[in-house]
């Protein structure tokens, strides 16, 4: 038995059936179904053997191998079996996207549905289970981090109540075996530790994986170059993996049987440049890497104008795509659009655009979603609802901009901004109200992901027969909210139906 434990709750200890997208259910709030369903649906249990799972999460998987190849005995144990190996634990690891549920999605549907979503409820469910209660009567330290560490200085009130001694927030190869061993050896461990830019780890300093990670995700870099202010990723150093730390990876997961992967990085397109134009030849190289491990892939994040700035440089998008689609008809990516207003992009993200301006921000989306519809690239598009900068008319060329998306096949999905301060109380979700304007582009953004998700359905689960046999529960799902949506009068079939008049300047009551 191991002297450490990595583990997380369910909504992370899943593969999600092998559909990364599917994860984004669990941020959802359980409704219209019983909760177990929810589970089954987008949070379904991990295969494991012995209570090992088969695939643990990336930054899990990181975190194991920097304290294996330090030579402490750890362990990734699933969630469901930690009876079995806290017994002898000293230490336990814990990591989370999105611990109390403040992450965009998260909090998007709490706050409109006024109650939590099941990644917060399934966490809290975790802490209270009783081989961690009793873990922790026998003094078992506890450690906690990953990309929503920092979500405890919000929850104070929780870190004292489950006994978690230690909190990083910020990538933690350079701490985490330091931290590990003053807990085993019974010394006094910091409440909270933050780090910075200036204790990013090197290449070297960041161990290989040694297990699967959930659906095959490797990183290939670190960091991004354009600086959104809303966006904590900005603060990290810009690190580009080679070939041979990713391939590394890939065999790892190969050996343990995943064919099909994500390549990771805020933005997969810009993977060995430093100047806003992607460098097709090193993409092709990094592709044609991959593909000799996986038979399907998929990228985790890409930007509209690295898209577009590779494709009218020299095709980069139709190259690329070609040989991703050599086993497979599409694949996906998550892409931040954020707003519709030049104005408001220029002053939260003056470098999304680039290479191209910001004052052309609106085009350059349109544009670039023809290049992907084209090629084959299905995007989850992501807008932020609600920032202290916002005003009504952004929100209305935000609105107009989802108009000419209309037939665009993706989902775009708005992400309110919660202030931090809300976070504080117990019941945040509560708290947010939306302005008629802001009403209107949830509308209309719910009636495109109804109109567009049903068609992009049936190609995501076409794949595998598994999977196939899954798909009417999913289109059950939709279906279920069309008709509430529909009921509520929260569903357009045109655009035109909006209450904004021709001019779109104002709302019509
Ligand atoms: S482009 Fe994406 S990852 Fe990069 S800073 Fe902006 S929001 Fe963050």
């Amino acid at each position: 038995m191991a002297e450490v434990v990595i583990t997380t709750d369910r909504t992370m200890m899943s593969n999600h059936h092998g559909k990364e997208f599917l994860g984004f259910g669990a941020t959802g709030v359980p409704v219209l179904f019983p909760e177990r369903f929810w589970y089954w649906l987008f949070a379904p249990k991990m295969k494991t053997k012995n209570g090992i799972p088969w695939e643990a999460s990336y930054g899990i998987r990181k975190i194991e191998a920097k304290l294996v190849d330090s030579g402490i005995d750890t362990l990734v144990v699933d969630p469901d079996y930690l009876d079995r190996y806290l017994k002898d634990a000293k230490v336990l690891l814990l990591s989370h996207h999105d611990y109390f549920g403040f992450g965009p999605p998260s909090s998007t549907f709490a706050s409109i549905f006024k109650t939590e979503p099941l990644n917060a409820r399934s966490f809290a469910k975790l802490m209270e289970s009783e081989p961690i209660r009793k873990a922790k009567e026998r003094g078992i330290k506890i450690i906690a981090g990953g990309p929503s560490a920092w979500q405890w200085n919000y929850r104070k009130d929780l870190k004292e109540k489950w006994g978690v001694d230690t909190v990083v927030d910020g990538e933690g190869e350079r701490i985490v075996v330091d931290l590990v061993k003053k807990a085993l050896n019974n010394e006094p461990l910091p409440d909270f530790v933050v780090m910075n830019n200036r204790d990013a780890p090197t290449l070297e300093e960041i161990s290989e994986i040694k297990h699967a990670s959930v659906n095959g995700l490797v990183e290939i870099m670190r960091g991004c170059i354009r600086g959104c202010k809303f966006c904590s990723v900005t603060l990290r150093a810009l690190r580009f993996y080679p070939y041979e730390k990713i391939e590394k990876e890939l065999q790892v997961n190969y050996r343990e049987g995943v064919r099909s992967g994500i390549l990771h990085a805020e933005d997969v397109p810009l993977y060995g440049s430093t100047d806003y134009i992607p460098r097709t030849d090193k993409l092709i190289k990094l592709h044609e890497i991959t593909k000799k491990y996986y038979k399907t892939m998929a990228w985790s994040h890409a930007s509209l104008a690295a898209i577009l700035a590779g494709e009218k440089n020299d095709k980069m998008l139709t190259k690329v795509g070609e040989i991703i689609k050599r086993d497979q008809d599409w694949w996906g990516a998550e892409i931040g659009i954020e707003t519709g207003s030049p104005r408001l992009a220029e002053i939260i993200m003056p470098n999304k655009a680039k290479p191209f301006e910001t004052k052309n921000w609106p085009d350059v989306v349109v544009e670039a979603a023809g290049v992907m519809q084209d090629v084959g690239l299905i995007p989850a598009m992501t807008l932020i609802v609600g920032l202290p900068e916002e005003t009504e008319d952004d929100v209305i060329k935000t609105i107009e901009l989802v108009e000419r998306l209309w037939d665009f096949k993706a989902i775009v999905m708005p992400m309110f901004f919660v202030p931090m301060g809300t976070l504080k109380n117990k019941d945040w979700y509560k708290a947010y109200e939306l302005t008629e304007t802001q009403q209107e582009l949830l509308k209309l953004c719910l009636s495109h992901g109804v109109r567009q998700g049903k068609m992009i359905l049936r190609n995501y689960f076409k794949e595998h027969v598994y999977l196939y046999t899954l798909y009417p529960f999913y289109y059950t799902f939709i279906k279920a909210i069309e008709r509430t949506a529909k009921k509520k009068g929260y569903l357009i079939d045109d655009p035109s139906e909006l209450k904004i008049n021709s001019s779109k300047s104002q709302i019509v009551s």
